[in-house]
């Protein structure tokens, strides 16, 4: 007998397996990523990447559907103040921003999902408050399906992770991925890793292996199914 699925991506399935996993599991998650410079070490996608990792990753242990990560975001390392990198983004309006997570949120909400995890792969601001307050618009509109936006940082521990462009934590995580999109030879072996020579905010990336990113997956993976599993019993009744 074939198992039962619990997850899946929504592209490649059609309505009647969309339909056999909603039926239990009426959860969407939507992985919120970006086309953004990420250094000459880290690729163009990373922040989509992660979350789409990352959003797979928990649907598999939770069960749902994984929607397609939006390559959208506003507030880029292209239009921050003390770079000059204007090259390899492609950055969008905080406008269109609101405006595409209100209508991803109300076409979910009307359809059969229950909750929406909502998680951003990139950090800039406003743009991730922009995610976080459409989300509190619709959770104050509707009692009985929920919305949760997140970031991955918000849930793990500052000693592991903190909010990083490019960073040991966002290269971590995408040497746990797609270690073959990484190139941390590229950056100098020697002196300071900075963020206006080399596009990094947070702690230098050089020391970052796979095997730290599996850890911050792991603790991620641990700390959102136990908010998972608080959310279920409130917004789905079969469970
Ligand atoms: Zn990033």
């Amino acid at each position: 007998m074939k198992r039962t699925e619990i997850w899946g991506p929504f592209e490649r399935m059609r309505p009647a397996q969309i339909e056999a996993i909603t039926h239990s599991y009426p959860i969407a998650y939507l992985p919120w990523g970006a086309l953004e410079y990420h250094g000459v070490h880290n690729p163009t996608g990373l922040d989509s990447i992660k979350a789409y990792g990352m959003a797979t990753d928990l649907a598999r242990r939770v069960g749902g559907i994984v929607f397609p990560v939006v390559h959208a975001a506003a507030n880029l390392i292209s239009s921050y103040p003390l770079c000059d990198f204007k090259q390899h983004s492609i950055e969008f309006s905080e406008e269109l921003i609101r405006m595409m997570c209100r209508e991803y949120l109300q076409q979910l909400f009307n359809q059969e999902y229950k909750i929406i995890v909502l998680l951003t792969g990139h950090a800039g601001e406003p743009h991730i408050d922009i995610l976080k307050e459409v989300a509190q618009e619709f959770n104050k509109k509707y009692s009985d399906k929920y919305v949760w936006a997140l970031a991955e940082f918000d849930i793990v521990p500052d000693e592991v992770l903190v909010a990083n462009h490019s960073a040991i934590g966002e290269t971590a995580l995408q040497l746990h991925y797609a270690p073959e999109t990484v190139a941390l030879d590229l950056l100098p072996q020697n002196g300071d890793i900075t963020l206006e020579e080399h596009a990094v905010s947070g702690e230098d990336p050089r020391p970052a292996t796979a095997e730290m990113g599996k850890e911050i997956l792991n603790i991620f993976l641990e700390n959102a199914t136990k908010e998972l599993n608080i959310l279920i019993p409130k917004y789905i009744t079969n469970h």
